[in-house]
Order: C-alpha cells, then structure tokens, then sequence
C-alpha cells in the first residue's frame, strides 16, 4: 500500500494544550484506501491527564454563570462556521462522505449543536411539587455533575461529538471526550479553536485512540461519574457492564434495523425519491437509515420498479465530485462486512435487485483502491435472515410485501432494536391513528410520518450474542 511521505500527526488535547503520545495509529482516507493521518493510541496514562485536568477546571467552570458558558459556546459556534468549508472538506476526507453532505449537514449541524444548547442553558425551568397539607415543597436542583466522559462514533463525526461536548459543559461539566480512531481529525481542528472562543484548559479535553484502550479507561475511571455513548448497541452493552458497578450516569444511543411501512394510499411521488435517500444518504452510515421496506400489497410492483429505478439513479462516486450521491465507506473492513450480508441473503434464496454483484462501479482512477460500493436494493427476503433483523449500517435495504396493518405492525417490531420507523400514508390520520392503539413499540413521539423511540435493548439474549442472528453474516 502507498504511504503518503508528509502524514498529518494528531496530538491529544490535554488541559488547554497539544500533548504529543508515545504511540499512534494510522488512520486511512476511504476513498484512496491510502494512509493519510497518525492517530494517538492513547490508553489510561492519557486519560489519567486528563481526568486531572478536566477536575481542576470544574470547580472554575461550574461556577461560571450559564450566560458567560453560553457566550462562550456561540463564539465557539462562530469560530467553526468561519471555517466550515475547511471542517467540510476534513470531514469529507476522514470519513469518505461527499463533501456536499459533509458542507450540508455535518459542519452547520456541529455549529448549531453549540448554539442550542448555549441557547438552551439560559432558559432552563425545574419541576416542583408543593404539599400544602404537610406544609412542605418538593424542588428539583440541577446541578453540574462533574466530568463527563464523551464517546462518539464514526459516521457522523464532529456532529456527534459536539451533540455530546454541548449540552455536558452548558450544564457546568467539564469532559473528556473520544472520538472514533477512525475519524478523529476535525475533532483536533476544534481543539485549535477552544482558547480562542474563551473556553478554559481543562474543560474540554480530547484524548484519542481506541475502544479498548481509551475508551474503556474513560468508562472505568472511578472520578468519570457520567458516560455519554453514541454507537453500536454490542458496544452500549458492555459499556453499560462496566459503568454499572460504578452506578454511573448513562446515556446510550445505539443502533437501528428502521422500517418503512408504504400503505397502498401513500403519494408514491414523494415517498420514494425520499425512501431512496433514507435509506442511501451517507452511504448507509445513519443510525437512522432505512433498512426495511414494507410495501402493501397492491402497489408492491409499481413500487419495487420504481424504487429501484430510482436508486439506479444515485451516483457513487469520489467524495470530493459535488454530483456524487454517495462516497466510500469507512473502511475495508466494514465494506467487506455489508458486501458478506448481500451475499448470504443471495445463498439464502434472495434476489438482488440492484447494486452489489449486478452493475459495475464507475470510479476515476484515484479511488479505484476506496472503500465503494454501489446502492442496494434486495427483494424476496424472509424476516429471520440476517439481512432483515441485524443492523447492516451500510447502503443496503430491503423491500418485502405485506397484507394487513395488523400483520406489519408484529413483523416491524420483530426485531432486537429499536430508534426510529417511517408510515406512509395519503390519509393524514392513518399514519397517526396508528400509533395511540398501542401497537408499534411504545413511541415517545409522532409526528405523520416518522416515529422515533429511544434506544433500548429489547432482547438480550440476541445481544449477548446467543442467538445466531446476532453474529456477522461471516461468522
Ligand atoms: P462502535 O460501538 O464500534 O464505536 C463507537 C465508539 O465507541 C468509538 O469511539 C469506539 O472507539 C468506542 N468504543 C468501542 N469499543 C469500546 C469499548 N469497549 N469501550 C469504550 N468505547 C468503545 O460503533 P461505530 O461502529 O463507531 O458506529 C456505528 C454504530 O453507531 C452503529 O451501530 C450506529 O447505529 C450507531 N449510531 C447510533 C446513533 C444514535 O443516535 N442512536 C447515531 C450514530 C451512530
């Protein structure tokens, strides 16, 4: 494999300032599959530094007013929308999206995750209750809960570390926060901007490395009392087994397997270019992808010649062609992961529709070695194969028939996860009434058209790995 001669070094972020690490990882860009950045491997010596710093910068920070931290926050804000086409294109290269998305909704996200909550802590209300008769009142306090240790995941880099990093030090906290080793590099970037927004060494450090190694050294340091995880739900998991002993706070958000449920009076028109992007956009690489399609029966065909018409339509291409649709996966190994489901389904008696094994990629010579694959449609699956019930995180869906809302609602739910499902309807009530029965898994909200649930495991034997379906398609 070409190595690059000048790679770019990151360092770890450490109480205000770049601390350089006895050893490193490499880091690859997914579109030339190449080396192109060295990563710290950081591991509990790291951390300890940073546990350190980050408590000697708590007492300081969480006595600020929430107007100063607020202040402080939008000029953060400011700092990285004055270089959003630099963030962007960093983003595009670490993790193969195009740069469109990347200028589209990972950086403006970022920037507006600091705004909110520099918006939000200065309009916090808490709960009371008065007992008249016993001449007593309940309040609740909220109160800074120390150091916040922040772990975030690949697909959606800065956006996600920032919805972590912003709300823990609005409320007071100070944090050391992880990104994925695999993206790691607009994460550094920010750290170059945090003096020069006002925010004080040691409240947000950066240390970065692996799961294994940095990330389980943030989640059993005994002086980390709140965890907040965004990733694979196996990863919650144990996440939670470690925090548990310690009786830490938690915050998981794991993965998905979504439906889409098309009755036979949806307005197709809208709903398939919109499926075709919900499930397709960031090359599959949304928690909140589409994964599964269930179609009513009358308008199975039109659809299902429809779709794939215009999924046909969707071009991949290099991350830096602002035509490309989709860009690379994340690495080699995730892409030979998501090309060994398309497989099994295919041994298992599906019919690949379009994409993976059916049509050619199309790339310039550059990408030739990326991590690319084509968007993927898959029909005549069972609900038991494993292309149905695990969480592929890639541009792969699935459309299935269905008869009756009775019989999709049981197979939409007949999986370990949840997060968030789609209804199509032409009748504004169906989609709705659906929902106050009781049927789809206890939803927090509604709107029409999308259903979100909060993350939980519903099954943990199938997590814990007992249960075949729980494993890759390899193993
Ligand atoms: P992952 O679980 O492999 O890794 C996520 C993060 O956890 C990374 O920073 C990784 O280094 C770290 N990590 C891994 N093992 C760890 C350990 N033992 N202890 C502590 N930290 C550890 O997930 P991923 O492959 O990076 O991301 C894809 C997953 O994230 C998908 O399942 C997707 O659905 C999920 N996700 C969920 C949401 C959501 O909001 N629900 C959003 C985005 C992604």
């Amino acid at each position: 494999m070409a190595v690059p001669r000048s790679l770019l070094v990151l360092e770890n972020f450490i109480g205000g300032k770049f601390v350089p690490c006895s050893s490193y990882l490499d880091s690859y860009d997914p579109s030339t599959g190449e080396v192109y950045c060295r990563v710290p491997d950081s591991g509990k010596e790291e951390v300890e530094a940073a546990v350190s710093a980050a408590r000697d910068a708590f007492p300081s920070w969480s006595s600020k007013s929430p107007w100063e931290r607020s202040q402080i926050m939008n000029k953060l804000a400011d700092l990285i929308e004055q270089e959003l086409e630099a963030f962007a294109q960093a983003e595009s290269k670490d993790q193969g999206k195009t740069i469109t998305f990347a200028r589209t909704v990972d950086i403006p996200r970022a920037v507006y995750n600091l705004r909110f909550f520099a918006s939000s802590i200065l309009h916090h209300t808490s709960e009371c209750t008065q007992m008249d008769q016993m001449g007593c009142m309940h309040y609740t306090m909220r109160v800074p809960g120390g150091i916040a240790g922040l772990i975030s995941p690949w697909n959606l880099p800065l956006y996600l570390l920032t919805w972590k990093i912003a709300p823990a030090i609005a409320c007071g906290n100070t944090v050391i926060a992880k990104p994925s080793e695999m993206t790691s590099v607009t994460a550094w970037m920010m750290c170059k901007l945090l003096d020069k927004a006002g925010i004080p060494p040691g409240v947000v450090n950066i240390v970065f490395g692996t799961g294994p190694k940095a990330g389980e050294a943030i989640v059993s340091h005994p002086d980390v009392p709140l965890i907040s995880f965004t990733g694979s739900t196996l990863t919650g998991q144990l996440i939670m087994e470690r925090s548990a002993p310690r009786c830490k706070k938690l915050s998981l958000e794991l993965g998905g397997k979504n439906p889409a449920i098309i009755f036979e009076d949806a307005d197709l028109d809208q709903c398939i270019p919109t499926t075709v992007r919900s499930s397709f956009a960031n090359q599959g690489e949304i928690c909140l992808c589409t994964s599964r399609i269930f179609v009513q029966r009358g308008i199975y065909h039109e659809f299902l010649k429809r779709f794939v018409e215009e999924t046909k339509k969707w071009k991949v291409g290099s991350p830096s062609d602002p035509t490309a649709n989709m860009g690379a996966l994340i690495s080699k190994e995730h892409l030979e992961k998501v090309k060994k489901y398309v497989k099994k389904a295919e041994a298992e008696g599906a019919r690949i529709l379009c994409g993976e094994g059916i049509e050619s990629l199309q790339l310039p010579t550059r990408n030739q070695n990326g991590y690319f694959m084509l968007p993927t449609v898959i029909t005549e699956v069972k609900d038991e194969s494993c292309c149905m019930q695990q969480e592929i995180f890639g541009p792969v869906t699935c459309v299935v028939v269905f008869d009756t809302e009775e019989e999709v609602i049981k197979r939409a739910n007949g999986i370990k996860y949840g997060l968030a499902a789609t209804i199509w309807s032409r009748w504004r009530g169906t989609a709705c009434d659906r929902r106050p029965r009781g049927t789809w898994k206890q939803s927090l909200s509604c709107s029409m058209k999308l259903i979100f649930l909060s993350t939980t495991f519903y099954n943990a034997d199938k997590l814990r790995g007992t249960d075949p379906g729980s494993q890759t398609p390899a193993s």
